[in-house]
C-alpha cells in the first residue's frame, strides 16, 4: 500500500519543508534482505557492575560476527574473553565520529535506584552515536525474580527507561527491554537475533520475558538460522492474502511445509500462494461446529501432525455498540477468539500438535487500547492476550509455547480503505512516523514459531512502532 507523504518528505524539497515546518520525517526503514548480516554495522556493548548475563550476551555478538566495541572494565573484557569475541575499546571521552548499529547493555546488576545512574552514565554519550535504523537493548532481570524490593524498584524502572529511549530515538532507530529469569541466561539467542536485526523493523518499546527452555540447544552457533523451520510444518490461518499471505511467505522462507488454510470462497487465491511456496492448501472455515475435527483429520493424514499453528484469521464489524446487532457481535467473537480455543483444544487433545508446537496467535493494539465502534474486535483480541497467558503454564507442561503478536497500523487492504484522517492518525502516531508493514507481523510470527525459542512463553509483542495508542 502507497504511503505518499513518506515517500514525498524522503525527496530533497519535501524533507526541507517537513523539517522548517516541524512535520513527522518518517525514513525507509531497514527490513530483512538474503544479503544483510544480522547487524549491518557496529555494536557497543555495556554493563552495570555486577551484571549476571555478561558472557551470554558476549556469546550472541560474536555468533553474528558483529564489530563490537567495549570500554576497558575488567568484568566486560572477561566475559568477551570468555565468548572468544575480539572487541576493540571505547572511549566515550575521546572525540571522533564513531557510530554504532547497536547498543546492548546488561542492567542485571542494578539492584537500587540509586545504581540506575549507571544507565545514564553509559547512554549519555552513545545514544547519539546510534544509526538510522540501529537498535538499542537493554538486558535486565524480571522484576518477579528480584532479589529485594529495592532491586525489583529499578528493574521495574528499565521500562520506563526503554519505552522513553524509543520515543527520543529517530530515523527508524528503536529500543527494547529483554528480561531474562535466573536460568535463563542461554536461552536469549533468539531474541537478542531477532530484536538486533531488520526482522524487528517495525518493533520498538517493548519488553519480552525469557524463561528457562525445557530443550536448550547446547552450541547455538551451530544451528542453521537461515532455516530454522526446516522439516517443520506449518498451520496458518487466513492465509490466501493480506498479513495471512505474509506469514505464510515468511514461515516457507524459513523453511517450513505451510499448510495455509482459508474460507472455501478463497479457495482460487489460497491454492495460488501455496502452490508457490510449495506449502498446501487446505480449505475451511474455522467456525464450523466440526472444524477441529476436520483439521486434526486432515492435519494427522496429510502432515503426521503440525508443529507450528499461527492463529491469523480475523475479521472486523465496526458499530458503535447502541447500534451494534446480535450478528455482528457474534461473528466477531466466533472469528477471533472461540474458533481458537477450539482449534487449540482439538490440537492438543489429539496431540496432533508434536512435541515442542509452537502457538502463535494474532491479537491487536486495538484490543490493548480499545477503539470507538470496535467493542466486539477490541473484546475478541483482548480475549486472545487472555487466552495466551492463562495457557502458557497449561502448554508449557507439554513443551509447547503459545504467545501473540499484537499488530498496531499495518498497511494492508483493510487500512487502505479507512477514510483519510484516522488512517493519517494511525501512520503517523507512533515513533517511526509511519505504518507498519505485512512482512513485520510475520517476522515477529516466525520469531516465536522457530524451535530454538522455547523460552519464550506467554509474551504478548506489539509490532506497532510503538503507536501511542495504549502505550
Ligand atoms: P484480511 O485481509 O481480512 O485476512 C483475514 C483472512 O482470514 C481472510 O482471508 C478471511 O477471509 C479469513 N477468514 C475470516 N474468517 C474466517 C473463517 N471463519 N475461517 C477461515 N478463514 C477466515 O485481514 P488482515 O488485515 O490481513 O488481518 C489478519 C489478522 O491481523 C486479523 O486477525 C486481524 O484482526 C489482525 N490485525 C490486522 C491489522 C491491520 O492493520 N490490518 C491490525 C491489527 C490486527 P474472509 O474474506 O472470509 O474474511
Amino acid at each position: 500500500m502507497s504511503d505518499l507523504y513518506t515517500q514525498l518528505v524522503n525527496n530533497p524539497i519535501g524533507k526541507l519543508v517537513a523539517s522548517n515546518v516541524g512535520l513527522p520525517q518518517p525514513v525507509k526503514l531497514d527490513r530483512w534482505s538474503p544479503y544483510a548480516s544480522v547487524v549491518d554495522g557496529q555494536a557497543l556493548f555495556g554493563a552495570a557492575p555486577g551484571g549476571r548475563l555478561l558472557t551470554a550476551i558476549a556469546k550472541v555478538l560474536a555468533m553474528v560476527e558483529v564489530s563490537t566495541s567495549t570500554s576497558l572494565r575488567t568484568d566486560l573484557r572477561e566475559a568477551c574473553a570468555a565468548a572468544d569475541l575480539d572487541a576493540a575499546v571505547f572511549n566515550p571521552e575521546a572525540p571522533g565520529e564513531q557510530r554504532f548499529k547497536a547498543l546492548v547493555y546488561d542492567a542485571s546488576g542494578i539492584k537500587s535506584s540509586e545504581q540506575l545512574a549507571e544507565l545514564r552514565a553509559f547512554f549519555g554519550p552513545s545514544i547519539r552515536r546510534v544509526q538510522p535504523s540501529g537498535r538499542v537493548l537493554v538486558v535486565g532481570t524480571p522484576p518477579e525474580n528480584a532479589g529485594s524490593p529495592k532491586e525489583a524498584a529499578a528493574q521495574r524502572a528499565l521500562e520506563g527507561f526503554v519505552r522513553s529511549l524509543g520515543k527520543e530515538l529517530r530515523y527508524g532507530a528503536t529500543a527494547q527491554l529483554v528480561y531474562v529469569a535466573p536460568g535463563a541466561e542461554d536461552d536469549i539467542t533468539s531474541t537478542l537475533r531477532f530484536l538486533l536485526a531488520p526482522k524487528s523493523a517495525y518493533v520498538s518499546g517493548q519488553v519480552l520475558r525469557v524463561t528457562p527452555a525445557p530443550d536448550t540447544p547446547e552450541n547455538p552457533g551451530a544451528l542453521d538460522w537461515d532455516l530454522p523451520l526446516a522439516g517443520k510444518v506449518a498451520l496458518v490461518t487466513g492465509a490466501s492474502r493480506g498479513i495471512g499471505a505474509a506469514i505464510a511467505t515468511v514461515l516457507a522462507r524459513d523453511g517450513a511445509h505451510v499448510v495455509g488454510l482459508d474460507v472455501p470462497a478463497l479457495g482460487d487465491d489460497l491454492r495460488d500462494l501455496m502452490d508457490e511456496l510449495d506449502g498446501s492448501a487446505f480449505e475451511l472455515d474455522i467456525t464450523d461446529v466440526d472444524a477441529g475435527e476436520q483439521l486434526v483429520t486432515h492435519l494427522t493424514a496429510a502432515h503426521g501432525g503440525v508443529d507450528v499453528v499461527v492463529h491469523n484469521a480475523g475479521i472486523t464489524r465496526d458499530k458503535t455498540l447502541g447500534r451494534m446487532s446480535a450478528d455482528q457481535w457474534d461473528l466477531v467473537i466466533g472469528i477471533n477468539l472461540t474458533a481458537e480455543e477450539r482449534l487449540n483444544d482439538a490440537l492438543l487433545e489429539a496431540g496432533t500438535l508434536r512435541k515442542g508446537g509452537r502457538i502463535v496467535c494474532v491479537s491487536s493494539m486495538n484490543g490493548i487500547a480499545g477503539a470507538a465502534g470496535q467493542t466486539n474486535y477490541a473484546t475478541s483480541k483482548a480475549g486472545v492476550i487472555g487466552m495466551v497467558e492463562a495457557m502458557a503454564p497449561v502448554v508449557a507442561k507439554q513443551g509447547h509455547t503459545i504467545n501473540a503478536v499484537a499488530p498496531g497500523f499495518i498497511e494492508t487492504a483493510m487500512t487502505a480503505a479507512m477514510p483519510i484522517g484516522p488512517r493519517e492518525a494511525g501512520r503517523r502516531m507512533n515513533s517511526v512516523s509511519q505504518g507498519g508493514l505485512p512482512v513485520d507481523v510475520a517476522e515477529a510470527i516466525a520469531f516465536f514459531a522457530k524451535p530454538v525459542s522455547g523460552g519464550l512463553n506467554g509474551n504478548v509483542l506489539r509490532v506497532c512502532g510503538q503507536s501511542l495508542l495504549g502505550a
